[in-house]
């Protein structure tokens, strides 16, 4: 295989063989596996628009090294009116653009047709949008459509922020045979975005990672960014999260894009985002490098340990006060209490280096866990009957 021209990074790679999908049975070995500590990545343009613009791109990414070239072939639209992709058409393109690099191709399907359509035509590896995660009924269509078939399948994270809608799917497909599996983290859909078209939320695939470590997990950076000045930001956030690579729209101009122009850059400003990752070590464990870490270890240990003694607590108060509510027919919600209580935990916490956004969320959490007692103090289930 080709080794990645001149990044330092890079250089370390240790490539497999190139590995086709085979309908014929025979063994294929996986493309998703850990083999080296640089990221693997999946780059391309958002949508296959013409056989110039494929080219120009395959071409520029295949002299960087990328692992899997990416290009949308039909494209899912928020709204209608407007471009949908090039359809079958363009797998035609993919597949000239696979026998001129020799870097695998991918393309997104959303249903069974465009499964059979996809295998015919020879594309390497699949991916499912976040659009078709979110739905069962299409998932288990495209798993059927797979059953038997040995290729690797990209599972993008559901628009919505759903852990198990998401291993869901994964699990739709393993029980239809297939093995090689990476998810693709792309961020949540939400009204009214801030910093971020999708927003990250990076605890969803950090419990999925939880749930799944034998899984390759990806940041489709583009798709949470939206914009290109927050790519690189987004990227190393994902490096420092211990991902296992990226998913990047790389368009050869970006700005005439048909699709996701804002989000798209240049196979040079890709080359440029690559190399100023700063990328750190995911297999070595913090305390065999350095001795303090076990002491420290163990002091955060015994403050976690007080946390949950001052919340049980915390929560005995909140029951005693539930008591007195009930007795007095009072509701749970005292929403001007609630205010102060929020003021005053932001306040004192950010004089203490803690920002609003964990404190509100902190005590939001505080706050619900303590409603939940009291309706248990003020709503008692009657006693279970006995079961035998
Ligand atoms: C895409 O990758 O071009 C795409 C449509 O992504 P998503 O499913 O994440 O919206
Ligand atoms: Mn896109």
């Amino acid at each position: 295989m080709r080794a990645r021209a001149g990044n330092d990074y890079f250089g370390t790679s240790k490539w497999r063989s190139c590995c086709l999908h085979d309908m014929n049975g025979i063994e294929t070995s996986p493309v998703f596996v850990r083999t080296r500590n640089t990221p693997f990545l999946v780059a391309g343009p958002c949508s296959a628009e013409s056989p110039a613009q494929l080219a120009a791109v395959a071409q520029a990414l295949e002299t960087q090294g990328i692992d899997i070239l990416r290009a949308g072939v039909w494209k899912p639209r928020t709204r209608p009116g407007g471009f949908q992709g090039n359809g079958v058409e363009s797998l035609k393109w993919l597949q000239d653009v696979r026998t001129a690099t020799g870097v695998m191709v991918s393309t997104e399907v959303a249903n069974a047709s465009h499964v059979e359509l996809a295998l015919s035509h020879g594309i390497d590896v699949l991916w499912i949008g976040a659009r078709t995660t979110v739905n069962p009924f299409l998932v288990q269509e495209i798993a059927d459509a797979l059953r038997g078939v040995s290729i690797p399948v990209m599972v993008k994270n559901p628009v919505n922020p759903d852990l198990r809608l998401w291993l869901g799917g994964v699990e739709r497909l393993e029980a239809a045979g297939l093995t090689d599996i990476a998810l693709v983290h792309r961020g949540f859909s939400f009204f009214n975005h801030k910093k971020y078209r999708n927003s990250p939320i990076w605890q969803i695939p950090i419990d999925m990672r939880t749930e799944r470590p034998d899984l390759m997990l990806l940041c489709d950076i583009s798709h949470i960014a939206g914009s290109r000045a927050l790519l690189a930001d987004v990227a190393q956030i994902a490096m420092d999260l211990a991902y296992d690579g990226l998913m990047v729209e790389v368009h050869p101009e970006p700005d005439q894009a048909l699709s996701d122009a804002a989000q798209q850059i240049t196979p040079a400003s890709f080359r440029q985002l690559i190399d100023g990752l700063h990328i750190r070590n995911r297999q070595l464990d913090v305390q065999a490098v350095h001795p303090d870490i076990d002491r420290l270890r163990r002091e955060i240990d015994r403050l976690d340990d007080r946390l949950l003694q001052v919340l049980a607590e915390r929560m005995h108060l909140v029951r005693n006060i539930g008591d007195i509510k009930n007795e007095h027919d009072i509701a749970i919600l005292q929403p001007e209490r609630w205010r102060r209580i929020l003021e005053r935990a932001v306040q004192q916490g950010t004089g203490n280096a803690l920002t609003a956004e964990f404190i509100e969320e902190l005590f939001k959490a505080i706050h619900q866990e303590s409603i939940h007692h009291q309706l248990d103090v003020m709503n008692p289930r009657p006693e279970k009957p006995p079961t035998s």
